[in-house]
C-alpha cells in the first residue's frame, strides 16, 4: 500500500511517498518557484539517491506531472507503474467549522474547501489546485483532505468565540479556528504512547514552535484551546508575525504612518515577531547568534518569544485544571534547547524540573524532565506527513 502525501503552496509543492506496510518514506522531495523563474525539483529516495532537476515549471499541473515522472524514473524512481500509488493525501489549511476530521474528497468536499478560501486565502486556493491536478493526473485514485483546523473543532464556545457582536460569528463565522492541528494531534498522541497512558486520560500542552508557532491545550484527548485564531496571526511571537497585540494599535499605526490596511496586514504578518523586534532575522538561529554576541534587540526578541510561551502554558494549565505533560516540537521546539531551558525554568514554581543534560538534545524524541518533576516534559519531532498518510490509509481501507 503506497500513499502520496502532497502539501501544495502558492509556488511550491512538497511531497512524500509512504509505504504504509512499514510506515516508511520511500521517496520525498519538493518543487519550488512554480510559475517564477529558476524553478526546480529536489528529490531523494529512502536508499539515499538524490537528484535535482532545474526546469521551467509554469504551474502546479506541470509540477505534479514532473514529480510523478521522477517517482517513475529508472534511476531515481521508486515505483515502476503509476498504479502503485493507491491514494493521495492532501494537506489543506482551512476546513472551517464543517470538517471536524479528515475526509475523502468528492465534488461536495471540493466545493466546501473552495468556500473556505476567504478564511484561508493564502493556502486554500493552492491546496485546491493540488487536489484538482492530482485528480486529473491520477484519475480514479482516492484523494483525502487532512485539515490543519479539524483537531481544534472540539473547542467549546468559551474558547472559540471572540467577544465581538455575536452576529459576526453568525454571519461570517468569525471565531478561533486554530492551526497546526495535524502536528498537535501527532505529538500529543505520541506523548501519551511514550507515557504509556490512555490518551483520553491525559492533560497535555503541545508547543509547536517553528517559524509559525502555536500552543494547544489537549485535555482527555480533545483540544480545548489553542493560541492561533481566525488566522495564524494570533497568539505567540513568531518568526515574522506579531501574535497577540492590542487591536487598537492597528488604527493607531495606520493613522500615524498613513498606510493602508493591506500594508498594516503585511507589517503584522511579515515584518513583526523575531524579525521585527531584533531587526536581524526571522530565523531563531540568527537571532540567538546575535543575542550571544551582545545584541540587545536580539536578546529582547528572544525574551519576548519565551515569555509569551510561558504565559500561554500558565494559562492552559489553569484552563485544564493541571497538566500531565508539556511537549515541544517543530524547528525551534525540537532543536533550540536554550529556548526550552529558559521556558521550563520560568515554570519551576509549578514543580516542573528539567533534566538539563537530557535537554541538550536536537531533533530527537526524548523525555527532558527529571523523574520527580510534577509535569513531564518531552521533545517529540513532529510528523504531519505521516499523520496525513495514516488518515488517508484509514479512510480508504
Ligand atoms: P516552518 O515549518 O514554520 O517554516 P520550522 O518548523 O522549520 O518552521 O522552524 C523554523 C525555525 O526553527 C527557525 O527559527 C529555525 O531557526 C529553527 N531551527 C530549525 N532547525 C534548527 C536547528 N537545527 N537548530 C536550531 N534552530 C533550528
Amino acid at each position: 500500500m503506497k500513499i502520496l502525501v502532497i502539501n501544495s503552496g502558492s509556488s511550491s509543492i512538497k511531497y512524500q511517498l509512504f509505504d504504509m506496510v512499514k510506515e516508511i518514506v520511500v521517496a520525498k522531495g519538493g518543487i519550488q518557484r512554480i510559475g517564477i523563474d529558476n524553478s526546480f525539483l529536489e528529490h531523494e529516495t529512502h536508499d539515499g539517491k538524490e537528484t535535482r532537476i532545474d526546469r521551467d515549471i509554469p504551474d502546479h499541473g506541470e509540477g505534479i506531472k514532473l514529480l510523478i515522472d521522477v517517482l517513475l524514473d529508472k534511476e531515481y524512481g521508486v515505483i515502476s507503474n503509476i498504479d502503485e500509488i493507491d491514494a493521495v493525501g492532501h494537506r489543506v489549511l482551512h476546513g472551517g467549522e464543517k470538517f471536524t476530521e479528515s475526509v475523502i474528497i468528492d465534488k461536495e468536499v471540493e466545493k466546501t474547501i473552495e468556500e473556505y478560501c476567504d478564511l484561508g486565502p493564502l493556502h486554500n486556493p493552492h491546496n485546491l489546485t493540488g487536489i484538482r491536478v492530482c485528480k486529473k493526473i491520477l484519475p480514479g485514485k482516492p484523494q483525502v483532505a487532512v485539515f490543519d483546523t479539524s483537531f481544534h473543532t472540539t473547542m467549546p464556545p468559551k474558547a472559540f468565540l471572540y467577544a465581538l457582536p455575536f452576529e459576526y460569528y453568525e454571519k461570517y463565522k468569525v471565531k478561533r479556528y486554530g492551526f497546526h492541528g495535524t502536528s498537535h494531534r501527532y505529538v500529543s498522541r505520541r506523548c501519551a504512547q511514550l507515557m504509556d497512558k490512555p490518551y483520553e486520560e491525559l492533560k497535555i500542552i503541545s508547543c509547536h514552535l517553528g517559524n509559525g508557532a502555536s500552543i494547544a491545550a489537549v485535555a482527555n484527548g480533545k483540544c480545548i484551546d489553542t493560541s492561533m485564531g481566525l488566522t495564524p496571526l494570533e497568539g505567540l511571537v513568531m518568526g515574522t508575525r506579531c501574535g497577540d497585540i492590542d487591536p487598537a494599535i492597528i488604527k493607531f499605526i495606520m493613522e500615524k504612518e498613513g498606510i493602508s490596511i493591506e500594508e498594516m496586514d503585511k507589517i503584522m504578518n511579515k515584518k513583526s515577531g523575531l524579525l521585527g523586534i531584533s531587526g536581524i532575522s526571522n530565523d531563531s538561529r540568527d537571532v540567538s547568534e546575535a543575542a550571544k554576541n551582545g545584541n540587545k534587540r536580539a536578546q529582547m526578541a528572544l525574551e519576548l518569544f519565551d515569555y509569551r510561551i510561558v504565559k500561554y502554558i500558565g494559562a492552559y494549565i489553569a484552563a485544564m485544571g493541571g497538566a500531565d505533560a508539556i511537549v515541544f516540537t517543530a524547528g525551534i521546539g525540537e532543536n533550540q534547547w536554550e529556548t526550552r531551558e529558559n521556558i521550563i525554568e520560568q515554570l519551576g514554581f509549578l514543580g516542573i524540573k528539567l533534566d538539563k543534560e537530557a535537554n541538550k538534545v536536537r531533533g530527537e524524541e526524548k523525555e527532558i524532565s527529571t523523574p520527580d518533576s510534577k509535569i513531564r516534559v518531552f521533545v517529540i519531532p513532529t510528523n504531519e506527513e505521516l499523520m496525513i498518510a495514516r488518515d488517508t490509509m484509514a479512510l480508504i481501507s
